[in-house]
């Protein structure tokens, strides 16, 4: 690639995950409005009523931004990543209703991750795929927090990427894609059943399969239990402090699929240096 210094390379990555952090912010707000709509749409078909009216929700990529709140449009500088939000101080220009905070942070958030992958990989084709793999992870991550929902439309995608950058091979061998994948899938599948046998209730949903098995196809079946055990941590201490909290009730399902997203996310830029400092801590090598 071009010669620059990779500092450079990483703050041009920072950018671009800021700009891409914009994007985010509307797939995860518009894309499960999108599916209900289309969900409502089907349920008609095939119950043979009468065709559905209700306007569709906005598309992802043609409706231009506005205040939620006003509907008012959004101007360029409002729009800004990050610093639009925090010049605005949180309110929208025109009506004052906050912003939720939701928008700088997945900013920020896909902004520092962007920058930390091409920091790991330098600017490669690696750093590439993993900067596909990072904001599909945060939109994911996103729109599971709010719906708990995993879409289709993101999972699968990102398994198909998975299974073919192996054959490159990218990350890692096609036999282990291929295995990572299945036993992904099918280790969360037990998992689900087991529980719903002795409980009678559903302690996860489909989506979280597919996720799985998309990170098994990037990153081999070696990954996987580091990853389970590395979410579930993540899972447990958030979800035990907003329990603690009273923020949430304890009934009521914490969404899985952000740890697993995290866990994925960590594992992938850093999984062999926390294996080898694990290791060498309880003296196994
Ligand atoms: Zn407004």
């Amino acid at each position: 690639m071009l010669e620059l210094p990779t500092a450079a390379w990483v703050a041009i990555a920072g950018i671009l995950g800021l700009l891409v952090g914009s994007f985010l912010n509307v797939v995860i707000l518009r894309l499960p409005e999108r599916m209900a709509a289309a969900w409502r749409q089907e349920a008609h078909d095939v119950l043979e009523m009468e065709a559905d009216t209700t306007p569709l929700p906005p598309g992802i990529v043609r409706e231009p931004s506005h205040c939620p709140h006003c509907k008012h449009p959004l101007s360029a500088r409002d729009n800004i990543p990050l610093f639009g939000w925090l010049l605005l101080r949180g309110r929208c220009r025109y009506c004052g209703t906050k912003i939720s905070i939701q928008y700088p942070l997945v900013e920020l958030l896909s902004g520092v991750l962007s920058a930390v992958i091409v920091l790991r990989f330098g600017p490669s084709w690696s750093a590439l795929a993993g900067l596909a793999l990072t904001w599909t992870l945060i939109a994911l991550a996103g729109i599971d927090f709010r719906t708990q929902l995993l879409p289709d439309q993101l999972t699968l995608p990102l398994l198909w990427l998975g299974l073919l950058l192996s054959l490159l091979p990218m990350f890692v061998a096609a036999p282990s894609s291929i295995i990572g994948a299945a036993i992904g899938y099918l280790s969360l599948w037990s998992v689900y059943w087991i529980f719903k046998l002795l409980t009678g209730k559903e302690g996860m949903g489909h989506g979280d399969f597919k996720l799985l098995a998309a990170l098994g196809a990037w990153m081999g079946p070696m990954a996987l239990l580091p990853m389970i055990l590395l979410s579930s941590l993540i899972g447990a201490l958030i979800g035990g402090a907003l329990i603690a909290m009273r923020r949430h009730e304890r009934e009521i399902p914490i969404p899985f699929g952000p740890f697993i997203a995290a866990a994925g996310w960590v594992w992938f830029v850093a999984g062999p240096d926390l294996l080898n400092g694990y290791m060498q801590l309880t003296g196994l090598r």
